[in-house]
């Protein structure tokens, strides 16, 4: 009988683990792999060659679909969702592009304290887009040549959430964290070298206002031997958040030493001391630290508002992904019929309140209270329930570590 043989390799069918025999050619199960693999690898670029499509939402739906994940902040929401609606129509009309008039891009900076929702905001409105999204933090850059990142760094992380598609990343949106930290540490630039500080707001100027950046698509510092990507910034758009700590004391001044008008008008107007970040301009982040060409190029400013008891509390049960609904769901599983009341929804925004904590802060005190029921429930055989009422709540929060924060 005729030996059996590989068609494309030609190895002996004693020699491999499976050969699988056609009409008239046999193919082992090594080829078989590599085939397999060519497959995966034309699919890949095929995959790439493709044009990037993204969906065009009109403010008012993105605002409806930001509304079902994130609580309040409608003045951040609209301003945020003009900004990208816009950008975006930018972007379509690119092609066919034949007037003078040319629609400058509108990166944004967003000014609100910690945990009020920024990364929130920018992450939820970046998956509805479908578009690439990474989030930078500032306070590890440094100016070129210093211990830290580079600017560019921010880039190799949109690479990576494109899956090194270099089209679709230049169309992304990167989230800056913390600027703030990057403002200008003394008001006298000379007297110190300020890397990064002022040192990183200059470097960052470019990669804001568009031009083609060569990025090292491992991260890291430059150097000669790596080969580097060029992405073209122009489209990519970049929003900036801070909580910019003691601002409002640039804005209150800024108030207080208004020119009164003559109308009548002004004199109506009541400013709301407990709120003072809703009147945050640019000339207030200039007196901050921020330099003017930095801010020029984040043109649209918005702020986030405080968390009151009510909207942690919205917070807590409101989302589509609620805190309250992930640990029903969490339980269900375990055959646990979980319900919080009023009275317990209630002590976890006091506390979160209380060690102001934000909105961060629920998740942990919902851990402190929740956790030895999820402790002692999987290893319960029959159907139970658990109520977390005022009682329920502070009698196992009493138990947990935060009594001891309270303490010390
Ligand atoms: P920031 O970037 O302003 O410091 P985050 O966006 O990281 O704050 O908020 C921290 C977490 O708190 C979020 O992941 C989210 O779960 C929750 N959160 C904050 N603000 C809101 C909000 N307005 N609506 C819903 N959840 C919020």
């Amino acid at each position: 009988m005729a030996q059996v043989t590989c068609s494309f390799c030609g190895r002996n069918k004693k020699d491999v683990d499976l050969m699988v025999s056609g009409i008239s050619a046999h193919i082992c199960n090594y080829c078989i792999e590599q085939a397999f693999q060519i497959l995966g690898e034309e699919d890949k670029t095929k995959k790439h060659s493709k044009k990037p499509k993204f969906k065009l939402k009109k403010p008012k739906e993105l605002t409806a679909y930001l509304d079902e994940y994130v609580i309040s902040q409608q003045e951040a929401k609209k301003v945020l969702t003009v900004a990208v609606y816009n950008h975006y129509k930018r972007l379509g009309q690119k092609e066919e592009m034949d007037d003078e008039v040319k629609i400058e891009k509108s990166n944004i900076i967003m000014v609100g304290d910690t945990g009020t929702g920024k990364t929130y905001l920018a992450k939820t409105l970046a998956k509805t887009l479908e578009v690439p999204f990474c989030i930078a933090d500032a306070t590890v850059l440094t100016e070129a040549g210093y211990v830290g990142e580079d600017v560019e760094s921010i880039l190799t992380r949109l690479l990576q959430a494109a899956d090194y598609n270099v089209e679709a990343a230049e169309r992304g949106i990167v989230y800056i964290d913390e600027l703030d930290k990057i403002a200008r540490k003394s008001d006298n630039p000379s007297i110190t070298r300020d890397v990064s500080g002022e040192g990183v707001q200059q470097a960052m100027l470019k990669l804001l206002e568009g031009t083609t950046v060569n990025v090292p698509p491992q991260g890291g510092r430059k150097h000669p031997d790596q080969k580097m990507i060029s992405v073209n910034t122009e489209n990519i758009l970049f929003i900036c958040g801070g909580a910019f700590d003691g601002i409002g004391r640039h804005i209150a001044s800024r108030l207080n030493t208004q020119p009164m008008g003559f109308s009548k008008k002004s004199n109506a107007e009541v400013v709301d001391r407990n709120n003072l970040l809703q009147y945050v301009t640019a000339q207030d982040l200039k007196a901050y630290g921020l330099i003017p060409e930095l801010i020029g190029r984040l043109p649209v400013i918005t702020h986030l508002d405080p968390l009151d008891k009510a909207t942690l509390k919205r917070i807590l049960t409101e989302p589509k992904n609620a805190l309250t609904k992930q640990y029903i769901k969490l339980m269900k599983m375990e055959n646990v019929v979980l319900e919080f009341e009023e009275s317990g929804i209630d002590f976890i925004v006091e506390k979160a309140v209380e060690f102001n904590l934000g909105a961060r802060g629920l998740r942990s005190i919902c851990e402190a209270i929740i956790t030895d029921a999820m402790y002692e429930f999987p290893s319960v055989e029959e159907e139970q329930t658990l109520i977390i009422d005022r009682d329920y709540a502070s009698s196992q929060f009493e138990k947990s570590k935060f009594k001891k924060l309270q303490v010390a």
